[in-house]
């Protein structure tokens, strides 16, 4: 039974939650945030919180760009909190959160909203009679952070190490009470390769409720770094010396109930289906790499044998590869795919959006064919016989631009808005040497740095 927003205001002010935090993430991938009184929940539902649509042209360090169609001063748009994602954030301190989709004054939903376009592909898919399962790995470094200094690593210990769990068993505590009190689901916490790195895997759901559950994680993660006085960074490179944070995307796809990466004649017992929809994301890779990298920095952790898979094959737990098969396991859970090349710098609604509508496409539309997959190490091969993904945004965003499957399913407002943010992106880092965009993103999402 779906309780109407009233009656959901009331059972949640008898659980002691007192504000709602209604966020959004912007076109540079910054969640933004309006509050509002729980007790306000039916207007924040039907009626919605002001935000101006120039806060898509905000760039990476929250600068405007003049050039972006965004950049101008007039019109609202309601951003409406979703009842039916709403979760808690910080319950002991009355905070509960709900993502939220921006709506036209009129009525009519607002075309270049990421969550939106989000929950037309899901319904795209379920209309196709397709479900898909996701769940997004999290990497961040924890670290001492001084005004124009490089991030300190804050905990010793080794790559995997039990060690650096002990050393950091306080910060490990409260952040794994702090990721259940705010109703995630999880499967694994480890600590990471790089120095004081951590990676938590969220448990998978539909496209929306991976979104959405990567938007809290963070947000969790970062207040609990904070109490710490520590800073937690999601920069895809942090510094230039280390591994870089990745933000790896694992899907599984479903037709009538059957998974479509197994129980067929192919590699890896990949269905008929399933090869046609691997053909067409590995195809679609350099396109989708302006939303699953979208930072200028993100192409400084793409670097060959570093786990970051900057190279456009498939292969069947093969680790340098793009997109890496991960067939049925003993356990019983549906094959899956593992996006690799995916940085926390990417809006996770625009990223699974374009993922299902090529899911979608690649199912419905003309027949590709698959070539073998990889094993090994890419980069080991002689050059040339494997393509490397575009090495830089402004690479990735003219295949954006040229693909007609994204731009056609996005519709102009959104995917045109987006090369405006690419370009934006592109112009800020064009005179950064690498060590200056390293440091002026190291603190991701953090916007601005630390000022
Ligand atoms: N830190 C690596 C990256 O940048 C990934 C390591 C791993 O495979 O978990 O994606
Ligand atoms: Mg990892």
């Amino acid at each position: 039974m779906t309780l109407s927003p009233a009656a959901l205001a009331s059972s949640l002010a008898d659980q002691g939650l007192r504000w709602l935090a209604i966020t959004w993430v912007n076109h540079a991938g910054a969640p933004l945030v309006k509050v509002v009184p729980l007790a306000h929940l039916q207007q924040a539902v039907r009626t919605g919180v002001g935000f101006s649509p120039v806060a898509d042209a905000f760039g990476t360090d929250g600068s405007i760009d003049p050039a972006h169609r965004l950049a101008v001063p007039d019109g609202d748009l309601r951003l409406k909190a979703d009842p039916a994602a709403l979760a808690p954030l910080a319950p002991a301190r009355g905070w509960a959160w709900a993502p939220g989709e921006r709506w036209q004054r009129n009525g009519e939903p607002y075309a270049a909203d990421q969550r939106h376009f989000c929950r037309r592909q899901q319904e795209g898919l379920e209309a196709a009679g397709l479900t898909l399962q996701a769940g997004f790995e999290l990497e961040w470094l924890v670290a001492e952070a001084e005004p124009g200094a490089a991030p300190r690593p804050a905990m010793p210990g080794g790559p995997y190490g039990a060690d650096r769990l002990v050393e950091g068993f306080d910060y490990a505590t409260a952040l794994l009470e702090a990721i259940e009190a705010a109703g995630l689901p999880w499967l694994q916490f480890h600590p990471e390769y790089g120095a004081s790195q951590f990676e938590l895997s969220l448990a998978p759901g539909t496209a929306l409720e991976a979104a959405d559950r990567l938007v809290r994680a963070r947000l969790v993660i970062q207040r609990v770094s904070r109490r710490f006085g520590w800073r937690c960074s999601f920069s895809p490179k942090p510094s230039l010396e280390r591994v870089g944070d990745g933000g790896h995307l694992h899907f599984s796809v479903q037709r009538a109930g059957q998974p479509l990466l197994q129980g067929g004649e192919g590699v890896a017992g990949l269905s008929e289906a399933g090869q046609q929809l691997l053909a067409t994301l590995l195809e679609e890779l350099p396109a989708l790499m302006a939303l699953a990298c979208p930072l200028a920095v993100s192409y400084l952790r793409l670097g060959p044998s570093s786990w970051s898979a900057p190279f456009q094959v498939w292969g069947v737990e093969n680790r340098e590869a793009a997109l890496r098969l991960i067939p049925s396991a003993a356990d019983g859970a549906a094959a899956h795919l593992e996006l690799k090349v995916s940085d926390l710098g990417a809006n996770p609604y625009l990223l699974l959006g374009a993922v299902q509508l090529l899911v979608r496409q690649g199912l419905a539309g003309q027949q590709r064919s698959l070539p073998p997959p990889l094993s090994g190490d890419p980069a080991a091969l002689p050059l040339g016989q494997v393509s490397r993904l575009p090495g830089s945004l402004e690479q990735a965003s003219a295949a954006f631009a040229a693909s007609a499957l994204l731009r056609q399913g996005m519709g102009e407002a959104l995917h045109g808005s987006l090369l405006d943010s690419q370009a934006a992106e592109v112009r800020r880092c064009a005179q950064l040497s690498p060590e200056q965009q390293v440091a002026a993103s190291c603190w991701w999402p953090l916007v601005g740095g630390l000022g």
